[in-house]
């Protein structure tokens, strides 16, 4: 999202270095990408990133299908 404040990334304030923290170079707070879809509840799911193998994560999958829906 291009801001004209912005004095980074070329006007590219979602680059920004504090946008992590949910705020702009300006600290200006961030409003859409990371509360997108406010409103809803959080499920608290975020992306996780490890390395295992393919096999490793098949089985994962499985659980976390078990963890998700619990046999009644
Ligand atoms: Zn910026």
């Amino acid at each position: 999202m291009k801001k004209p404040y912005c004095t980074q990334n070329n006007g590219d304030c979602s680059t920004c270095s504090l946008v992590n923290y949910n705020r702009d170079c300006q600290n200006v707070p961030l409003w859409g990408g990371i509360r997108e879809g406010a409103g809803r509840p959080s499920t608290g799911r975020k992306r996780q990133s490890f390395y295992i193998t393919d096999e490793e994560n098949e089985q994962l999958r499985k659980y976390l299908e078990e963890l998700r829906n619990p046999a009644k």
